[in-house]
């Protein structure tokens, strides 16, 4: 035995450091380490309050509070930008990483920096429920200062005033926060009318001759013997601003369905809007339901992120609430529609063409919540996946894990044909063992696989294999003459990559951005 042969630059077991940027993960494997900004982007989109499989949701909110907080000292430009981005785009399936980030970027910084990401709080801060989710995390890192309370003042005064009272009415309290609380702070100044009766009603529930209508529909519908459906169709009401009582009535449910009720609480109404009978089988709301689900223009205005479409589709079509919140029996038109929705959600997406191996870690850190949702890693990976198979004309699916019970790699009957709720079932039932990132690489090599480009869906806790991922990916390269690429589709919030962040032919994207199936397009077709 030479022991000089134990000695390799080219084939490093993943225990051990392959290049001195790597840092060990959490998992006793050595992987890349993220900068700052794609950290970022992760936690934007991922969040931190479903942990991950070695990290607690404390530990994780740490680190990547850490990281916000960094930028906003460093790099504060990049920090409001990309929260920005990620706000407009509707990149991220809950808002309260964003709604947190902006919160550390009004608060750390020079004053000019603070104005500036004040300054963005009405394009990121649209609803009530975000400005109250705001308020709440903004006090964690600054006091209510004079620019915090123009900035809050403004959100008050600008805004078109009937808009300003459908937010005042539909949300009215949460987090602790109420209008009432954030108008006495902000102490906005106004000269119209309208909005000057409409900060009494607010603040003292006081109604004069300028009070807006919609408040009058509330108030009217407040009353015993009103007839709710009535003033729905009258006034515009949301479902929020209804008694609890009216909403046990499909007359009410019929008055908002006809006015038009927003994506997002038509999504989540299914269920009761099924038991009421407004979905049934054929006839009844059905058809026009199932036609505004899909529709991408409303999904795009919405911003409804796919990773909730997803979600919703799965559950309505388990026909069970998440938490033994009741039963209904799924009304298959509906289940359909939510199905195309998912995919119309991400919106167009180019094809590159390119030959696409899509490896989808199956190992047991892969079954851990993504972000609290009802949804694990690697069933997130495979609806993402499937979207791929949908578009590009030559991909394959492959699920891997190392080791245990045996190492496998094997192709995924999973199709963009079948109901999403089935390709769940199927893939959160595979067996799983450890993890080896490198597995796609080594297969399509053994194999003789022609790949253009590797995406490889993962939390990055690789430790199992004899050679790097990046390694292998060079191996495959040689043996192939193919110029190969690897996209790294990272699904936890932790700073970890497979990617070797200097070889441009490497990509780390952050999991649920719902821009990822572009950017990987882009990406693979060279751009
Ligand atoms: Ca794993």
């Amino acid at each position: 035995m030479d022991i000089l042969r134990a000695f390799n630059l080219r084939r490093t077991p993943q225990s051990q450091p392959a290049d001195a940027r790597q840092q060990p993960n959490s998992a006793g494997g050595y992987t890349f380490v993220l900068d700052d900004a794609a950290r970022l982007r992760r936690f934007l989109t991922l969040g931190t309050d479903g942990a991950t499989y070695y990290t607690s949701a404390h530990e994780l909110t740490r680190q990547n509070a850490e990281c916000v907080v960094r930028m906003a000292e460093t790099d504060h430009a990049t920090l409001v930008r990309t929260l920005v981005d990620v706000s407009l785009r509707g990149a991220a399936p809950k808002v309260n990483p964003t709604l947190f980030a902006l919160a550390i970027a009004a608060s750390i910084g020079t004053d000019e920096e603070k104005r500036e990401a004040l300054a963005v709080l009405p394009q990121v801060v649209r609803t009530g429920t975000h400005l109250f989710l705001f308020a709440g995390y903004v006090e964690q890192f600054r006091g209510w200062g004079r620019g915090l309370r123009r900035a809050v003042a403004s959100w008050y005064a600008d805004r078109d005033v009937d808009a300003l009272a459908y937010q005042a009415v539909k949300y009215r309290q949460r987090e602790g926060w109420s209008h009432r609380d954030l108008l006495r702070l902000a102490h906005p100044v106004t000269t119209e009318d309208a909005r000057r009766a409409l900060f009494d009603w607010i603040v003292r529930g006081s109604v004069g001759d300028g009070t807006p209508r919609l408040i009058e529909g509330f108030l009217k519908a407040s009353e015993p013997d009103a007839d709710v459906a009535a003033l729905v169709g009258e006034y515009g009401l949301s479902w929020e601003m209804l008694p609890d009582a009216a909403l046990a009535e499909p007359g009410v449910w019929e008055a908002l369905l006809a006015k038009g009720m927003p994506q997002t609480a038509l999504m989540r109404q299914l269920p009761r809007l099924t038991n009421l009978g407004l979905l049934p089988p054929l006839g009844g709301w059905t058809s026009r339901v199932a036609e505004q689900l899909r529709d991408p223009e409303r999904l795009r205005k919405a911003r409804v992120h796919p990773v909730n479409v997803l979600i919703a589709q799965r559950t309505y079509a388990s026909g069970r609430g998440a938490r033994g919140s009741g039963t209904w029996t799924p009304t298959p038109a509906v289940v359909d529609a939510l199905d195309a929705a998912f995919f119309a959600a991400f919106g167009a997406v180019e094809p590159s063409g390119k030959r696409t191996f899509l490896g989808l870690d199956v190992s047991g850190s892969m079954t851990v919540p993504i972000s609290n949702l009802p949804i694990s890693a690697r069933e997130a990976s495979a609806a993402l996946a499937l979207v791929q198979l949908a578009t590009e004309p030559e991909a394959a699916a492959f699920g891997f894990t190392g080791g245990w019970p045996a190492t496998a790699i094997n192709p995924l009957s999973i199709s963009p044909r079948q109901r999403l709720d089935d390709v769940l079932s199927y893939v959160s039932g595979l067996a799983f063992g450890r993890t080896d990132c490198a597995l796609p690489m080594l297969y399509a090599r053994d194999k003789g696989l022609e790949v253009d480009t590797f995406v490889v869906y993962t939390d990055n806790e690789t430790w199992f294999g004899d050679v790097h991922p990046h390694q292998a990916l060079r191996e495959y390269r040689e043996a192939s003459g193919i110029d190969a690429k690897l996209v790294v589709v990272g699904m936890t919030a932790t700073n970890f990559s497979i990617a070797d962040p200097d070889d441009a032919g490497m990509l780390d994207v952050a999991g649920f951005d719902q821009a990822v199936p572009n950017l990987i397009a882009e990406f693979s077709r060279g751009l």
